[in-house]
């Protein structure tokens, strides 16, 4: 099958979809969205054990090629996962937590794909869960937690909207063509850990600084976002009861969230 590298166009051999599948766990009755169906190695599993699925594949072709294989409840959107709205993407009349989503996905777009489906979670509340194949160090740092070396900006972004499960791990010879890396199969259940944030941007840009500088102390890391607001590092490490002598990579997310909810509303209250 000809493959297209800048679609990240790796298919799965047929030995491994029982197991990719398997892991997905459909169930009658599920509501299933799809990215990257490519020429229909999952979408052809999964589609007589669901009752919905919409698939999305950007590539012209492999969407003309396996349209007229696809049962009547499989509707194949030819188009862009991360520029689509969400409106075209999730079918109309969803419950809340109702729709699943799968994919093996591209995996040069896999952190804005991942970025893309927090969002649409968050911002629609119908999404359950992603049970995602990514490139397996992608997959560690979104399963990471505090003190491990992968534990970074995309695993507590995630943490915050999703619990993140490592579910299966393949090799290269699992595809054709061969990736250069491992893969792994993640599900994220969209389940809040915790309140929102006061202010998501805020907690955004705060976890980006504090990893910009994994080495340093808290309080190191902290200051120049602090000063830039006129505010003092220390006294808000103090109000969020961080040791500022820390390293970045060892705040919990409730931690971060405390912190972030206090620059946003010192910052406030200063500028008013
Ligand atoms: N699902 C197939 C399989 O497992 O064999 C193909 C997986 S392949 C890793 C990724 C698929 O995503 C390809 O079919 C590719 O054309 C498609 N794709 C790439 N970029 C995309 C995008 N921005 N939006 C939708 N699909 C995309």
């Amino acid at each position: 099958m000809r493959s297209r590298r800048r679609f990240g166009q790796h298919f799965l051999e047929p030995g491994w979809i029982d197991k990719v599948v398997a892991a997905i766990a459909p169930r009658p009755g599920d509501r299933f969205l799809e990215i990257g169906p490519g020429s229909g190695a999952l979408t052809l599993a999964l589609a007589p054990r669901v009752s919905e699925l919409v698939a999305v594949e950007i590539d012209r072709e492999l969407a003309a090629g396996l349209r007229p294989r696809l049962p009547a409840h499989v509707r194949l959107i030819e188009g862009d996962i991360l520029e689509l709205p969400a409106d075209a993407l999730l079918p109309g009349g969803l419950a809340p937590r109702t729709l699943r989503v799968a994919g093996n996905l591209p995996y040069y777009i896999s952190s804005p794909i991942l970025f893309r489906l927090l969002a649409l979670a968050r911002d629609t509340g119908v999404i359950a869960d992603a049970t995602v194949m990514l490139q397996l160090e992608v997959a560690e740092r979104l399963v990471a937690g505090p003190g491990s070396r992968t534990y970074g900006v995309l695993s507590i972004q995630a943490a915050l909207d999703a619990r993140a499960r490592l579910l299966l791990r393949l090799p290269p010879g699992a595809f054709r063509p061969r990736p250069e890396v491992w893969s792994a199969v993640v599900r994220l259940e969209f389940v809040p850990a915790l309140p929102p944030p006061v202010d998501r941007g805020e907690f955004d840009g705060l976890v980006r600084t504090l990893f910009a500088q994994r080495r340093k102390t808290v309080n190191n890391a902290l200051k120049p976002l602090a000063r830039a607001r006129g505010l003092d590092e220390r006294r808000l490490l103090g109000e969020a009861s961080i040791d500022g002598s820390r390293r970045p990579e060892t705040l919990e997310l409730q931690e971060l969230k405390r912190l972030a909810d206090i620059v946003a509303t010192a910052d406030r209250s200063s500028v008013v």
